[in-house]
């Protein structure tokens, strides 16, 4: 579907920036935002204001101006910047997020436009769309906007002198993150004329990041976690030049994703990179725990020397020992000649030890002594061997159940566990699926010689609401093979991703019971009212409990209450599960669970 709402424009492609005001004959026509009003509910009873499902906070303007300037100050300009442009790009997705559904029964444009009527109702300033095209499927995105006062530049003008740098970072932040969840492809938002700079009003430019030069370089910077475009800190930060295109080469060997949970494993594998200590990944399969043990190999001071990565796991248990440690010629019979193990082959670098927890008993004490003593022993050889490794573990499971269960040696747990780093599920980091979509799409098109232009709408609804058990390494899987059967020049759809037994159809979806994809259609929560009798029995239990009055002494259930509640909450809101799960004071998701768990409501299927 092909959205193009259009303005006049010069001969270099703009509307001639004009006095705000007179640009208001010109502008593209927002839809009434009475819709998004209605989801913004003040909670006094518990201290709460909710848009939506998501907490809202109301804040002072001057006391973000004030911590914005303490931060500029304190972290530097780069620094403040990568913070506030990450914050408003959160904040974009989520809005986006709440777009769909909010509008899911208007056009494209008017659920695009949830996010400059979303930037005034939330008090950042106005927001005029000059020129907005975008075609999801054929992966098109050309926006423009007029900022009037942006509560930003004013914050910046009361602290700093007017300068020669665009200042409205959130905002920035927000358009990005916001097209980006609506596109499913990194587009990237840039302020081309900022009040800061003494412009009458900010002027913002947005296209998918690959269709911007090198100025992109700069400003993607700010919103990926630095060490995903490179070795270094954003203190200080390199010049452009060396950082590298953010959608090109550089992406294709580091982790991706600008989660906050994504950004604090980044932060800590960046800590503990240039120390010699031991780390131990931790996490799902497919959540990357060998992407990031490279970056931190990379970033460490044995960068030039070899990264060897050995999955326990993979190797037949007969075999780990020879395979780590080596061969010395004669040690059983068909071993002709001598033959390095893999900690050899690491020596001076790093060993990746994946699926530490299958390791035999026996190669668990081995691994213990190179740790304490930094030698090995080949296999039939009758002296030690010294050698400078550092060990970067990674498991899936619980190792501390290991060493309960007498399968993992404790002291070996102890010796693995002086830095251990837990990597989300991608479940848990939703944020990050839209620019994992980007990622992998640029990879196969180029790995595969194809041209796939992006995703139709439902792929992209799907793969951002399905629980991908699979982690990263499925939306990997699942991309490639959806670059491979698509029809070259089109975008993928949900037949070319999911072939084997998800199924998709006409439908919205989210995630159900068993972590599988159901229908999230309203009208297929059905839940049931409860009986005039199941009201009468609970309450009157509970007033016997509470009140001491007399009658029926049987005990009450607190589960019995629950339920009724939560019924009765349904029942109120009309069967909205969002409404209802704010009469209880809970979110949306915990009501969900709640009620699924208990039967109450059932996906249609
Ligand atoms: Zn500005």
């Amino acid at each position: 579907m092909k959205t193009i709402v259009k303005a006049p424009l010069n001969s270099r492609g703009h509307l001639p920036l004009v006095p705000p005001g007179t640009v208001a004959q010109e502008k593209v026509r927002f839809p009434d935002l009475a819709d998004l009003l209605a989801r913004l509910r003040f909670s006094t009873s518990d201290g709460r204001i909710w848009l939506d499902d998501q907490r809202m906070l109301l804040i002072h303007a001057k006391s973000m101006g004030t911590l914005r300037r303490e931060m500029i100050e304190v972290l530097g300009m780069d620094v403040a910047r990568g913070f506030l442009t990450r914050m408003g790009y959160h904040a974009g997705v989520h809005d986006a997020q709440m777009a769909r559904k909010v509008r899911s029964k208007t056009s494209l444009k008017d659920m695009f436009v949830v996010g400059p009527q979303m930037h005034c109702l939330e008090g950042i300033g106005i927001s005029e769309a000059i020129n907005l095209e975008f075609d999801v499927e054929a992966g098109r995105h050309y926006g423009e906007f007029l900022w009037t006062s942006p509560v930003e530049d004013e914050e910046h003008i009361r602290h700093f002198p007017i300068g020669n740098e665009p200042a409205c970072w959130m905002q920035i932040g927000y358009a990005s993150g916001f097209s980006t969840e609506f596109m499913g492809r990194q587009v990237l938002y840039r302020e081309v004329e900022c009040q800061s700079m003494g412009h009458s009003a900010c002027r913002i430019v947005g296209k998918l990041v690959e269709e911007w030069g090198d100025e992109a370089v700069e400003d993607m910077r700010f919103i990926l976690p630095d060490a995903v475009v490179g070795a270094s800190s954003l203190i200080g930060g390199r010049p452009a030049s060396e950082v590298g295109r953010p959608a090109d080469v550089e992406l294709q060997t580091g982790p991706v994703g600008v989660s906050p949970s994504y950004t604090a494993v980044l932060h800590m594998v960046r800590r503990v990179a240039p120390t010699q200590a031991t780390v131990l990944f931790l996490g799902e399969s497919g959540v990357g725990k060998e992407v990031f043990a490279r970056t931190l190999h990379r970033l460490s001071a044995r960068s030039t020397m070899p990264f060897v990565a050995v999955n326990c796991a993979a190797i037949p248990e007969q075999l780990i020992e020879s395979e780590l440690f080596g061969v010395e010629r004669g040690a059983f019979t068909g071993a002709m000649q001598s033959r390095l193990g893999r900690f050899e082959r690491a020596d001076g670098g790093t060993l990746f030890l994946d699926e530490i927890g299958t390791l035999s008993a026996s190669a668990q004490g081995k691994l213990l002594r190179v740790l304490q003593e930094g030698e090995i022993e080949r296999l039939g050889d009758t002296h030690t061997r010294s050698v400078n490794v550092r060990v970067i573990a990674a498991t899936n499971v619980d190792l501390r159940e290991e060493v309960k269960a007498g399968r993992f040696r404790e002291d070996l747990f102890f010796r693995l566990n002086v830095f251990p780093v837990r990597i989300t599920p991608l479940r848990e980091r939703r944020e990050d699926i839209p620019l994992l979509m980007t990622h992998f799409l640029t990879k196969y098109n180029r790995l595969h010689g194809r041209r796939m232009t992006g995703f139709t709408e439902r792929a992209v609804d799907a793969m951002l609401s399905y629980d991908w058990p699979g982690n990263v390494r499925e939306v990997e899987n699942v991309i490639e093979r959806g670059v491979i059967l698509a029809p070259d020049n089109g975008a993928i759809d949900t037949s070319h991703l999911f072939t084997s037994g998800e199924r998709f159809g006409e439908q919205r979806f989210e995630i159900g019971r068993e972590g599988r994809l159901v229908a999230s259609d309203p009208s297929s929560f059905v839940a049931d009212p409860p009986s005039d009798r199941e009201v009468d029995r609970v309450s009157r239990r509970v007033n016997n409990l509470l009140l001491g009055e007399g009658g029926d002494c049987d005990n009450v259930s607190l589960d019995e209450i629950e339920t009724l509640l939560l019924k009765r909450a349904v029942e109120r809101a009309n069967g909205n599960v969002a409404a209802a799960a704010r009469l209880l004071g809970i979110t949306r998701p915990q009501m969900v669970y709640r009620l699924k768990s208990r039967g109450i409501v059932h996906d249609g299927e």
